[in-house]
């Protein structure tokens, strides 16, 4: 039994589907809505959804803020866990919220300016 997702953008229950339906290879299953093309992935081995849906648009602005934090503890300038904890500080939100796959497009934003300005200072 799957848990209710509503899509993010139209509030319409989202299809509890295979992921092979957008990635044409199965990558586990999504929450898929049909009238926005925007979907999420879901916990591994779970029904429970990553974050919000993503429509191409916030997906995008995922990848660019993946792109901007990223490196900041993958170079090994700060650990994973400060990496986070120091973004969740910049962003005002407790720790546990400070995923970029739960994030809407401004906040993705934020990160990128966020990280552009850290790296300027260095
Ligand atoms: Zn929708």
């Amino acid at each position: 039994m799957s848990i209710t997702k509503l899509c993010d953008y139209c509030g319409k229950p989202a299809i509890y589907t295979d992921s092979s339906l957008v990635y044409g290879k199965s990558y586990g299953m999504i929450y898929y809505c049909p009238d926005c093309h925007a979907w999420v992935g879901v916990h591994r081995g779970t029904d429970k959804p990553l974050g919000r849906l993503a429509d191409a648009e916030l997906r995008d602005w995922k990848k660019k803020a993946h792109d901007a934090f990223d490196p900041l503890w993958r170079t090994g300038r700060m650990k994973r866990n400060t990496a986070y904890a120091w973004l969740a500080q910049k962003l005002g939100i407790e720790v546990k919220q400070a995923h970029i796959g739960m994030f809407d497009a401004a906040q993705c934003m934020q990160v990128i300016q966020i990280c552009q300005q850290e790296r300027s200072y260095h």
